[in-house]
């Protein structure tokens, strides 16, 4: 084990050298820059050549990471936790749909959407490094839906964590406002904000900033530029390469490209693939900068595949500062100009490295449609539209090289009305989605103002 994959950076070179632990319960880095572990450690390969199993996997790709930050047995525990929550003995396994063309099923856990898979071991992880030190820390999130779910499922009855969720009043589907609403557990206040998930987000940046709530206990949010969010995504590009029994082409459907760079960082571990595809939908800033060099800010639209709108993806920040050889200052300058000028052009050398860690395909609106009938009528598959952005990727990859396989990041019934709408017919519900029926739901609802968002948070973190 490489003693420094277990210490971390920021890819904007100016804050000090910290641990595991720490860049777990900060998330980004008092610099604005993003954690990266000193080194890569080396996965041993009988990692992705034995039995597919998930913990015995999970562990050998995390430990190296996690180091000693944590109490001895942490991330067993997690472990046993995650695993427990999938309603599959592979958690994430893989399908065969035509010869050469797989998808990776990441949707078999208690939100029925992938961002279960790193949430559960964050939360898990959040507690165990809290427990060490007997701090209390209030978890604050903004949601337009999938994020606040699997938090909220993740964080509920954690002991040394309270977690806030604001959510826009009305402008969640019922599925997803139930996931979070439904949780009878005391340290979760749901807020259901009269605003747009713009708003939302606005007030959770003043909340973090403000004076008097930060005087009364520490403050965090969980968003996917946490270093520990993203280590918990590499078991599975191992897992399914231990279950293809050989290296893969992987498709991923991309907003914040964070589950695309736990790929790459998996590959700079040592296992094995043909390389990554980056799907993403209309809201094409990725694709553009890959393609064409030029990174630029657009507005985002909305689209069927609502957890990829994303026009500034937080994590390509991490593959830029490896592009650069780990040059926290050519990072830096990328970043500034990009939040300075809303557009920064790359220089050949680097958008040369670039395009060897990835590539990247947009497909719109049609497509996205269009590829949910085909994988209905050439498979008998329903899939969500995340899935179906992959697969129309996936289907354009050339096979000769090896497997190609698409990342599956939601079950259909999760967004069973743009689904129905081409099929035709609602998709069945994931055990999961059935089993929220009527129970009773826990939400408060607030003006979008930080004066009544901030009355709510003080009385709910004052009942302790
Ligand atoms: C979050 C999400 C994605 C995008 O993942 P990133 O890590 O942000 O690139 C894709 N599909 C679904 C269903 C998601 O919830």
């Amino acid at each position: 084990m490489n003693i420094a994959s277990d210490r971390y950076v920021s890819t904007r070179g100016l804050s000090p050298e910290t641990d595991f632990s720490d860049a777990l319960l900060r998330g980004i880095a008092p610099d604005g820059g993003l954690y990266m572990p000193c080194a890569w450690p080396t996965l041993s390969p009988e990692a992705w050549s034995g039995e597919a199993d998930y913990k015995r996997i999970a562990l050998q790709a995390m430990s190296p990471f996690v180091g000693d930050a944590l109490p001895a047995g942490a991330l067993d525990r997690a472990l046993d936790r995650l695993t427990a929550g999938f309603d599959h003995p592979l958690v994430t396994p893989l399908v065969e749909l035509e010869p050469g063309l797989f998808v990776l099923e990441l949707f078999h856990g208690p939100t029925a959407a992938f961002k279960d898979l790193a949430m559960q071991l964050v939360a898990a992880l959040t507690d165990e490094a809290l427990s060490a030190s007997g701090e209390r820390l209030t978890i604050l999130t903004a949601t337009s839906g999938d994020t606040g779910a699997a938090a909220v499922r993740a964080f509920a009855g954690a002991k040394s964590v309270d977690l806030v969720v604001l959510h826009p009043l009305d402008r969640v589907s019922p599925i997803q406002r139930k996931q979070m609403t439904t949780v009878q557990a005391d340290n979760v206040l749901n807020l259901a904000v009269r605003g747009d998930f713009d708003d939302c987000q606005r007030l959770v940046k003043s909340l973090l900033a403000d004076e008097d709530l930060r005087s009364r206990g520490r403050l965090s949010s969980v968003n996917s530029i946490n270093w520990a969010r993203l280590a918990g995504q590499i078991p599975y590009y191992v897992s399914a390469t231990a279950q293809l029994g050989r290296a893969a082409t992987f498709v991923v459907p991309t907003g914040n490209f964070g589950d695309a760079f736990a790929g790459i960082a998996a590959t700079r571990m040592g296992l094995p693939s043909n390389g990554f595809v980056a799907a993403v939908n209309q809201n094409d800033a990725l694709a553009r900068a890959i393609n064409d060099g030029l990174y630029s800010r657009r507005a985002a639209v909305e689209s069927g595949s609502v957890s990829m709108d994303v026009q500034a993806p937080s994590n390509f920040e991490r593959l830029v500062f490896e592009a650069t050889g780990r040059d926290a200052e050519a990072t830096r300058a990328v970043f500034e100009t990009f939040a300075r000028d809303g557009a920064v052009a790359f220089d050949p050398a680097l958008l040369d490295a670039l395009r060897s860690e990835v590539s990247a395909v947009s497909i719109d609106e049609d497509e996205t449609r269009a590829e949910i009938a085909h994988a209905y009528q050439t498979w008998g598959r329903v899939v969500c539209p995340h899935t179906a952005v992959a697969l129309a990727a996936a289907r354009r990859q050339d096979r000769a090289k090896g497997p190609v396989v698409a990342l599956s990041t939601a079950h259909p019934s999760k967004f069973g009305a743009f689904v129905s709408d081409v099929l035709g017919f609602e998709p069945e519900p994931a055990n999961v989605i059935a089993a929220l029926g009527d129970q009773p739901e826990r939400l408060t609802v607030v003006e979008g103002t930080l004066e009544a968002t901030l009355d709510a948070v003080a009385a709910f973190s004052g009942r302790h």
